[in-house]
């Protein structure tokens, strides 16, 4: 599921830091952090025509994960909130949107790693791009990668950063074998997440998912476990090795850039596909979607 250049989004308007540009001249400086560390903290968030799809949730994760990282200069919930709805507005993106929110720790006064060379604040960037979810619904295969994911001991995988690269090469050994995503393990062998979404898989009537010890813990994947509790759906977060979801009545992954999709195969193996529970998960999670959303302000 590769995604294409979408016409539309050939002349978008894109905040940086202080206001709009036009997509050729939406840069960021070469002494930017992004750019000499990967020093940055981002969210995907969708739009739908109902607004911003649980937008305080991921502006919560954002500064949650620039605080851990102790950027100076972080602007304001409201300031990324105006700049967000200014930039929709600016596009006319009401609805079938992608926004990618980007916070770096901002431009350097020289180049190198030391984070008192920033001295002008954090920049903010909001890419927002007409783009449907990237999985659709009718599900994907993926294989297992030799790339373990973080966590706590190297890099928190809580931090929402943008040092994607052990997530990148999970992907590119799974681009590789001809598959949509690759599954990573965390140090012990056991599932954490797919390279860019979460896992979940169902067995006799309950539904399980890895702690959040070496995976993101995913909003999606947040409120899909607030639903089975709603929906009186068991569910425990434990380590889940690769014979368990092998063996599964149903895996699927959960994240913005798909919401929930089922997983066909792991690893060559057909995953089962007994789907009553997770329709009945799907149902509520799509019926939630008005009450999760943020409408967006019209003109002052
Ligand atoms: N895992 C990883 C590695 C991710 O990058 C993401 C989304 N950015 C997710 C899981 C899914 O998280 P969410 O449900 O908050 O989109």
């Amino acid at each position: 599921m590769l995604q294409q250049f979408d016409p539309r989004n050939k002349d978008i308007q894109v905040y940086v830091k202080d206001g709009l540009y036009p997509r050729d001249e939406a840069t960021v400086s070469v002494f930017d952090s992004s750019v000499q560390g990967g020093d940055a903290v981002w969210e995907g968030l969708r739009v739908y025509k109902e607004g911003i799809f649980v937008f305080d949730r991921h502006l919560d994760r954002l500064f949650d994960s620039a605080h851990a990282l102790w950027f100076q200069g972080v602007p304001s919930r409201d300031k990324v909130k105006e700049a967000v709805f200014q930039t929709l507005r600016a596009n006319q993106m009401y609805s079938d949107t992608h926004i990618r929110l980007t916070l770096t720790r901002g431009e350097k006064i020289t180049s190198g790693m030391d984070p008192r060379l920033n001295q002008a604040g954090c920049c903010l960037i909001v890419l927002a791009e007409w783009k449907p979810p990237v999985y659709d619904n009718s599900g994907i295969r993926v294989i297992t990668s030799t790339i373990r994911r973080n966590n706590p001991a190297f890099l928190d995988s809580k931090i929402h950063h943008n040092n994607l690269l052990n997530n990148i090469q999970a992907k590119l050994q799974a681009n590789v074998a001809g598959v949509d995503a690759g599954l990573m393990l965390d140090h012990n062998g056991f599932a954490a997440e797919l390279n860019g979404t979460n896992i979940f898989m169902i067995k006799k009537g309950k539904l399980l998912t890895p702690f959040a010890d070496a995976c993101l813990p995913g909003i999606t994947r947040g409120l899909v476990m607030e639903l089975a509790l709603e929906l009186t759906i068991p569910i425990e977060e434990r380590n889940i090795s690769l014979t368990e979801l092998y063996t599964a009545d149903l895996v699927f992954a959960t994240g913005t850039m798909g919401e929930l999709t089922p997983i066909l195969e792991i690893d060559g193996r057909k995953i089962k596909r007994e789907t009553e529970l997770f329709e009945r998960i799907e149902k509520a999670f799509f019926a939630k979607r008005q009450e999760y959303c943020e409408a967006i302000p019209t003109v002052e």
